[in-house]
């Protein structure tokens, strides 16, 4: 056990960014008897649906922020790119789990992939890339195709370009400078999964199993679970999420994804320290899903049994998909709308859990 003792019930969690992780969140923790309080500058938050506390206010706006602590008994956040200043401000006030080394990390890109080399997790070759000659010289080290990506802020497919040749180059360069930009190999991987690891302060680790992940244009459309893969890539992948949990000093749930190559070997892609897409399937057939592994771990409070109870596929709806939610509400589907006033292209608006019902024998 670790020294730091259990936040007691009724205890309010605060919670940086409203959207529908937030929300998840603030649900899991209302059922363990917590209180939470929100904190987002957009006041159309659909995590504010669900929780009478918030704060509406931009992140580096200190009165806020100060108020805000003062009212909450730990900090937590649903988004990665939390500024640094914000995250270094509440610490001062208030336990912030996960750290704000874990927010560093995986705010850049390079200082990501240079964690876990240094840790020994293996990750495509990378490169920093300052300019197009150094560009052209690392294009030549580590082969084309290759990805150039801005080292902050992307997601969901932005921020980053595919190198085909050499004559790529110069363009890739010219969309994407002046920020800091880093150089990866294209890996022809097999498939994607990830995992999604609960670490808490005491250094007890508890992993949901490998999902495996499909996007469409570039957006997470389907987990699924069990993931097509060998029982020794799937406790590969699960040690090495507790190795990088480990590694960070991680309060929290974090999220690792990886490419699996031919032959099962893997390679990290990124990692996000907090709730994750690809683990909504366990809302619906885990025995303790991951939103209330979350607020258990920076609870401090025993981590959850992660055990599987069926199969499942997670798809998440797009867009206009949510219109769908009133007709999916058949046998084995279990739906959750975000609540988001507008649907938009491209945007997260809600996902359905498909589980494969155990017929019992009449
Ligand atoms: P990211 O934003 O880095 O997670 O990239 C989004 C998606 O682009 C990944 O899930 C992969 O499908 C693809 N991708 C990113 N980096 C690479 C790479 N080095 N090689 C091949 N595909 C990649």
């Amino acid at each position: 056990m670790s020294d730091v003792p259990p936040l007691p019930q009724g205890s309010t969690i605060g919670i940086l960014g409203g959207g529908q992780l937030g929300r998840m969140l603030a649900l899991a923790a209302a059922r363990l008897g917590m209180k939470t309080h929100i904190y987002c500058p957009d006041p159309e938050s659909p995590a504010f649906d669900v929780t009478p506390r918030k704060t509406v206010a931009a992140y580096d706006d200190e009165a806020a922020l100060a108020s805000f602590a003062a009212q909450v008994d730990v900090v937590t956040y649903e988004f990665e790119n939390v500024p640094a200043k914000t995250a270094a401000f509440l610490q001062n006030l208030k336990p912030l789990r996960p750290g704000a080394n874990a927010l560093a990390v995986s705010q850049d890109r390079l200082a990501e992939k240079a964690f876990l080399t240094i840790n020994r997790i293996p990750v495509a070759p990378f490169a920093a890339i300052t300019d197009l000659d150094r560009l052209e010289a690392e294009l030549e080290e580590i082969g084309t195709p290759a990805v150039l990506k801005t080292t902050r802020l992307g997601y969901d497919g932005k921020g980053q370009r595919i190198v085909r040749n050499m004559e790529d180059a110069a363009l890739a360069w010219e969309l994407l400078s002046p920020k800091p930009l880093v150089l990866e190999g294209f890996i022809a991987f097999e498939k994607e999964i990830s995992v999604v690891v609960a670490r808490n302060a005491g250094g007890e680790v508890a992993a949901f199993e490998p999902a495996e992940n499909v996007h469409r244009d570039h957006i997470l459309k389907t987990s699924t679970v069990p993931a097509d893969i060998s029982k020794k890539t799937a406790q590969k992948a699960v040690a090495l999420a507790g190795d990088i949990a480990s590694a960070l000093d991680y309060v929290g749930v974090l999220g690792v994804e990886f490419f699996v190559l031919p032959g099962g070997k893997l390679l990290v892609n990124e990692i996000a320290p907090r709730v994750h897409n690809s683990g909504h399937w366990t809302e619906a057939v885990a025995i303790t899903d991951q939103f209330e592994q979350h607020i258990r771990a920076i609870s401090n409070w025993p981590l959850g049994d992660p055990s599987r109870m069926a199969d499942v596929v997670m798809e998440n709806l797009i867009g206009d998909e949510i219109t769908a939610i009133p007709d999916k509400l058949g046998e084995g589907l279990r739906p959750h709308a975000y609540g988001k006033a507008e649907s938009r292209k491209g945007r997260k608006m809600g996902h359905i859990n498909r589980v494969a019902v155990k017929k019992r024998a009449k």
